[in-house]
């Protein structure tokens, strides 16, 4: 009988490229067409509706109800011009995808007949009955109901033939059920802390911007193998599968020649994603076989979070017109490299200055340094809660696997201002300053360069980098919502510059000039923070034991790690800057360590279902084979001739068995560890069953299926394997 395994493969042989329409046009001429921006509120609203819009996405404020029926009608006057049918509200529930329900803009009227129709009302806020979403008990089912509200904020766009609208979901106690909410929240907040601190440099700034550019990785399978591994389709990676003789060795993967049928697949979704605005224009090979990166220009965050959520859907659509299959998840395949997807963060005033870019004067430079110092700070205070933000049960496959950062929270800042650092730290003294001292030490600064991109060693091996006007979260994960760990981010730095300003003013009042103030407290927190800087390498053991002696925390797995999210101190600091009161944040870890747990539980039972369906069967098959091979042989051979012959065979055969034996009980004992797991009485006593007690299992198991695949005859090995998985024409 010829495997579907063999089937697929021969499909696989047979691809061609998918031939793309050769369209003369730039992209200019079509990037944003499908957004309702700037040029078609122009078009289609009139001059009032568009300045109450243009207010509220630049102040936030509301948009009044009657300019909502104008917006709304406009709204649909433009999609329709582009034969769209549906609208919906387009929402980040707490589940990790995003969410849509489509409605009809046609309603029936009388006489039979029907109009089509778009309200204010239907724009700006909607009741889904979105009951199933988790809410970490926030809502309980007498009060269900949740609500979605426009973010006018992040334009609407259209996707296939529906209107999508941007929005928030939140309970009707007013408690946040979504990432969107808390990450406009940590916005404001950090425009508000931000700016403030900017007056002390310039008064004209009245507005300060989060900026994000992230960074995807991912990879890339044939459908026709993706449709027989019942692994990566349920839980998004491959449970078993040997490791190919030709990984990523060689390291001639990373930049390498793009294949073509990739090629035309990238081709595809960044024309699908110009036409939404998602401004993506870098491409390339990533490092492990079959793995690729694609990145955008950075943007407001808020809005580069939706574009990024957004391009996750529009890749994983596209693929499936080209026989591919986009796998997201943070470690597909065991033995190369996993996806990260890179969060370059910085701040910019309403002016265009960066704040994480030096500039070219003393005062610019202190600017930068203030910025520069407390982000530092931001991260030493709460590296547990960003150490949280970016815990997964997909995630701890990859951090600190050498390939990833660790879970040791750090902050790389290269040896050029590593050495601005030090010298602050030794030039400034709690005493007065003479006016010689403050003289040099701003001459010091003023030696900054403005550009350090060039001088700025690459250290790849950090979670937290600086990159010569930014600093790159690298620890995310593929498929996170970059939301949550923006959330995070925004929120301590927002913290952390109210506490500075507080320090500063407050030596101000007692008469110390108010650049002498600034050093004083930036001296503060560059001794305080010193633990958290490291230039050396992230993925080395030595630096495992030098963070333990530092008192750095190492939590290599999700449960433990979440704890941060419910400290005291997170809580407060939550709360402090009005992003998630104490209840929305509890909620949020319960969701976190269900979430954990329920990955492990399909994790567990589709590879407990593959072993005795596919796995099992298929060695004892090849057993069988043998073992008639073996007594043929002993019919036509003397005793010490058929010893000779079947010794290799006879082997071949215990081998199975023992390798069988150990399967079948480590798989049972993992469904009696699960059904204990699941006795527990609380979340996180469960989700630490699961990481303790059941993915244990997970290696025995593996270990000796992938010994099986070496064993048995490749004409009827069930799954696709890694060498054929991994290799893309
Ligand atoms: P690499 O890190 O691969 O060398 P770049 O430094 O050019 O590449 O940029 C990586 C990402 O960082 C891009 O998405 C880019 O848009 C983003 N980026 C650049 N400047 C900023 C900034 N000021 N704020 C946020 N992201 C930025
Ligand atoms: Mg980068």
């Amino acid at each position: 009988m010829t495997t579907r395994r063999i089937l697929a493969l021969q499909d696989v042989v047979n691809r061609v490229p998918v031939a793309l329409e050769k369209s003369d046009k730039k992209v200019s001429e079509y990037y944003g067409s499908d957004v309702f921006g700037m040029d078609a509120m122009r078009e289609f609203l009139s001059e009032e509706a568009f300045d109450s819009i243009q207010n509220s996405m630049h102040q936030g404020t509301i948009v009044e109800r009657k300019m909502a029926d104008q917006v709304a009608a406009c709204m649909k006057a433009w999609a329709q011009s582009k034969g769209v049918t549906h609208f919906t509200h387009w929402f980040q529930p707490l589940s990790g995808a995003t969410a849509e329900k489509h409605d009809g803009f046609f309603e029936p009227i009388a006489g039979g007949r029907a109009i089509e129709r778009f309200s204010g009302n239907a724009l700006v806020q909607q009741e889904p009955d979105a009951s199933s979403f988790p809410n970490g008990g926030i809502r309980n089912t007498f009060e269900a109901r949740g609500y979605t509200a426009w973010d006018p904020t992040s334009p609407a766009f259209i996707w296939g033939q529906t209107l999508c609208i941007p929005t928030i979901f939140i309970s009707y106690t007013g408690e946040s059920l979504d990432f969107k909410t808390p990450l406009l929240k940590s916005l404001h907040a950090i425009d508000k802390a931000a700016t403030d601190v900017c007056q002390y440099f310039d008064k004209n700034v009245t507005k300060v911007i989060a900026t994000l550019g992230w960074e995807q990785e991912y990879f890339l399978i044939d459908s026709a193998l993706y449709n027989i591994r019942y692994d990566l389709q349920q839980t998004g990676r491959t449970l078993f599968g040997h490791a190919p003789a030709k990984g990523q060795q060689l390291e001639d993967h990373y930049w390498g020649s793009i294949p073509e049928r990739v090629a035309a697949y990238m081709r595809d979704f960044e024309y699908e994603s110009h036409l939404l605005g998602i401004p993506v224009r870098t491409r390339h090979n990533e490092v492990a076989p079959a793995q690729f990166e694609c990145a955008p220009v950075f943007e407001e965050t808020n809005l580069a979070v939706d574009h990024n959520l957004l391009l996750m859907d529009v890749m994983e659509k596209v693929a499936i017109r080209h026989n591919f299959r986009v796998l997201l998840h943070e470690k597909p395949y065991a033995g190369v490299n996993g996806s990260g997807k890179h969060n370059n963060w910085s701040l910019a005033t309403d002016g265009g200055k960066n704040l994480l870019s030096p500039g070219k004067t003393p005062k610019t430079n202190l600017q930068f340094l203030t910025f520069f110092v407390n982000t530092v700070m931001a991260v030493y205070e709460h590296a547990d809660l960003l150490r949280a933000s970016i815990a997964s049960a997909n995630n701890d496959h990859r951090l600190g696997a050498n390939e990833a950062p660790p879970a040791i929270m750090s902050v790389f800042l290269g040896q050029q201002l590593s050495n601005v650092l030090d010298d602050l730290e030794k030039a400034v003294h709690s005493g007065k300053m003479s006016p010689e001292e403050k003289t040099k030490l701003k001459m010091n600064i003023g030696r900054i360069p403005d550009i350090l991109l060039d001088n700025t060693d690459r250290n790849r091996t950090s979670p937290f980098a600086f990159t010569g006007n930014k600093f790159e979260f690298r620890a995310v994960g593929s498929s996170a919502n970059c939301g949550g760990p923006m959330t995070v981010l925004n929120a301590i730095v927002a913290e952390q510059l109210v506490a500075f300003k507080k320090e500063v003013d407050s030596l101000i009042d007692k008469k110390v000039e108010k650049d002498e103030a600034i050093f004083q407290v930036l001296k503060k927190y560059i001794i305080a923070s010193k633990r958290i800087r490291f230039e050396g390498n992230g993925y080395g053991d030595e630096w495992k034991a030098e963070a333990k002696k530092r008192g750095l925390a190492n939590i290599a797995t999700t449960p433990g790690a979440l704890d941060a999210m419910i400290s005291k101190k997170s809580l407060n600091m939550f709360e402090s800057q009005g992003i998630l009161n104490h209840r929305e944040q509890e909620a949020r870890y319960e969701i976190a360590l269900e979430t954990y747990t329920k990955k492990i539980q399909i994790e567990s039972r589709i590879m407990a279902d593959m072993v005795n369906n596919q796995i099992i069967p298929a060695a004892l098959n090849y057993q069988k084979t043998l073992i008639e091979n073996a007594k043929g042989l002993k019919d036509i051979l003397g005793a010490a001739e058929f010893k000779k012959a079947a010794d290799t065979q006879i082997e071949l055969i215990k081998e199975i068995s023992e390798h069988v034996t150990i399967i079948k009980k480590a798989a049972d004992d993992m469904t009696e560890a699960r059904k204990n797991a699941n006795n527990l009485d609380s979340a996180k006593k469960q989700a630490h069953a699961y990481c303790e007690k059941v993915k244990p299992f997970f290696e025995t198991i593996r270990y000796n299926v992938d010994k099986l695949e070496n064993i048995v005859d490749d004409a009827t090995w069930p799954l696709p394997k890694y060498r054929e998985m991994l290799y893309l024409r």
